[in-house]
């Protein structure tokens, strides 16, 4: 018998599965055995496709999850004396317990409010001119998330600001890209239109929430700052023996161009939840759904009621919102049965 596989999991996109193509890849490198801690076929030519992916000679490295690259990645972009600032609903402030703080050996994240879960230039500038004496965490990087964690996305013209007032002050411009494929696919932008070609020192690619069984890539544009990289993900246990089970599921994404199908894919149906709640009365969109998360005010009964029925997804964010986020594999018939639910649930409250 078929497990029950009904799907009420919309809590974010790591509870979806493995895409077909990166399921492929991963049992072709399992066909054979090969060298160890990437220094097999599948890591150099899932490395070179990412340098054709960005049309960029880039350094990539493979680790298994996000916390880790994001954290090892501010830790490589300065000392421990420095700052980094980033939005105050960033993952790196709110959900990485301390991690990059913990990798940089104590660097300090600086927040700033903004809009739609944007960094803005003034506010970068307010941080940098609070104070420049001896006694303030001196800012070195800007870190921001594309899309960002309350599912809009940052336009070219707003990256290319935030880099200008980077170079203003002299600061290294990270981007957190868990959901990367998301922002281009809701864009229309090439890769390299939203990294390098923006003035992205380093970017930390979700592979995880694309489709894969696991795993991230950190891709440096900024090659000076990749020194001794490996060491760095070798000390902090991100160093993966069986590499080629990441970096091939990688290859399958880039290759059959999964990553930009799955991301277009749960990015539409984002907007056709976000479109169901609209319609509803009672719901309301907090953010535009520009990428795969749809966020809502819901009565906290209604919430009580969609949860009672299966529903998983989390309202971390101001009191009565919730969170839905959109993978690869989910089906409109899901997010009608959503729809159903909350509409019954909000005739009755
Ligand atoms: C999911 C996510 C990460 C990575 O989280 P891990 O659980 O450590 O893989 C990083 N940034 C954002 C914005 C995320 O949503």
């Amino acid at each position: 018998m078929e497990p029950d596989c009904t799907p009420r999991f919309l809590a974010s996109d790591n509870t979806s599965g493995i895409c077909p193509p990166a399921l492929d890849y991963l049992l072709r490198a399992n066909a054979c055995d090969d060298l160890a801690y990437g220094n097999d076929a599948w890591t150099q030519k899932a490395a070179d496709r990412f340098r054709d992916f960005f049309d960029y000679d880039c350094d990539v490295f493979f680790v298994f999850n996000g916390t880790a690259a994001n954290s090892l990645t501010l830790a490589a972009m300065g000392q421990s004396y420095h700052s980094v600032i980033c939005h105050e609903l960033a993952h790196i402030e709110t959900d990485e317990c301390g991690g990059p703080e913990f990798f940089s050996n104590g660097a300090k994240l600086l927040t700033c409010a903004g809009a739609d879960g944007k960094l803005t230039p003034e506010g970068i500038e307010s941080l940098v001119m609070r104070r420049s004496d001896i006694h303030y965490p001196k800012p070195r990087t800007i870190s921001l998330t594309q899309a960002t964690e309350v599912g809009t996305v940052y336009t070219r013209d707003e990256l290319m600001a935030i880099r200008a007032m980077a170079d203003k002050h002299g600061l290294h411009v990270h981007m957190d890209g868990a959901r990367f494929a998301n922002a281009c696919a809701s864009l229309k932008a090439t890769p390299a239109e939203l990294t390098w070609q923006a003035g992205v020192d380093a970017l930390c690619f979700s592979g995880t929430k694309n489709g894969l069984p696991m795993g991230e890539a950190v891709v440096f544009f900024n090659r000076a700052l990749a020194e001794d990289f490996d060491y760095r993900c070798k000390q902090a246990g991100q160093l993966a023996s069986k590499m080629r089970f990441i970096a091939a599921p990688w290859l399958g994404l880039l290759e059959s161009g999964a990553w930009l199908s799955n991301a277009e894919h749960a990015n539409a149906m984002a907007r056709y939840l976000a479109e169901g709640f609209a319609a509803l009365p009672g719901a309301q969109l907090m953010f535009p759904a520009q990428a795969n998360s749809v966020f809502v005010t819901l009565p906290v009964t209604v919430l009580e009621a969609l949860r009672e029925r299966g529903w998983t997804f989390y309202t971390f964010i101001g009191a009565g919102g919730a969170r839905f986020v959109c993978a690869w594999n989910t089906t409109q018939a899901l997010l009608d049965r959503l729809l159903d639910d909350a509409r019954e649930a909000l005739a009755a409250a």
